[in-house]
């Protein structure tokens, strides 16, 4: 049984169609890269699955259950955690306090020092900037933070909306090295990116959106050596 299961999947803003019956699944333990240019889909279904925009049409199932009319902040507990294209920090707030916000839907409070640890061992700049303001920090820093932030919900499985979105290219390897670290420590992912250089290279699956539908899919290592998936996005 699949961890994540999209079935048939339809969304729409108003009468546009953003996503055209999506039929993916995500295997526990996996990380799974979703791959698409600008305006492909990607965010349309990392948000359909964080539960932040409702179905048109399928279902979407999680560890078993149908989750496709289940709130937001359920799905939140139920183990589905978003790290936001753009990483949607609260920039006023200290990197201490961004993580606490984190763990806001946890039922289990007594771990939550562990998964503080955690954070701060995966990303001992965060350790080093706690009373820090998250506005004031880097756009790597500030991508780390969002990332620890989403980590702090203990997630099942997490999700990564371009999360080397204009970052540098020393940022850019270490946010994939902390990925792939993270998803070693037990966490499935799902991870959209534009690079899909880097994120064919760490996924041991991946699908390939072309405005809002799946046309491939395949391992990484697949993927990255099919000519066609060169010549669109792997810059020939
Ligand atoms: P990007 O990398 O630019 O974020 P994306 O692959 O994440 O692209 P989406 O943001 O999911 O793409 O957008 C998919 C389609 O839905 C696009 O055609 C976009 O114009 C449209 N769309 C996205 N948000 C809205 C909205 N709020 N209202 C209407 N149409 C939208």
């Amino acid at each position: 049984m699949a961890l994540l299961e999209l079935d048939d999947v339809s969304v729409h803003y108003g009468r546009i169609q953003a996503i055209h019956d999506m039929s993916i699944h995500v295997e526990e333990g996996e990380i799974v890269s979703l791959i698409g240019a600008n305006g492909a889909g990607k965010t349309t279904t990392m948000r359909a699955v964080a539960g932040l925009l409702g179905l048109s049409g399928g279902s979407i199932t999680f560890d078993g259950d149908d989750i496709s009319r289940t709130k937001a902040h359920l799905r939140v507990v139920r183990g589905i955690s978003l790290t936001p294209e753009g990483r949607g920090i609260f920039p006023s707030m200290t990197v201490l306090e961004n993580l606490d916000m984190g763990a806001y839907a946890r039922k289990d409070k007594s771990s939550m020092s562990a998964d503080f640890d955690r954070v701060f061992d995966l990303f001992p700049r965060l350790k080093e900037r706690q009373k820090q303001s998250g506005g004031t920090m880097s756009g790597g820093e500030q991508q780390m933070l969002a990332i620890g932030r989403a980590l702090m919900a203990h997630p099942k499985l997490l999700l990564l909306d371009e999360p080397s979105m204009g970052l540098a290219p020393q940022f850019i390897r270490q946010i994939f090295r902390i990925i792939k670290e993270v998803n070693q420590q037990g966490t499935t992912v799902l991870l959209v990116e534009q690079n899909a250089n880097q994120a064919l290279k760490l996924a041991n699956r991946a699908y390939i959106l072309e405005t809002g539908r799946i046309t491939r899919e395949g391992s990484g290592a697949e993927l990255a050596a099919d000519d066609s998936v060169k010549a669109a996005y792997l810059g020939g």
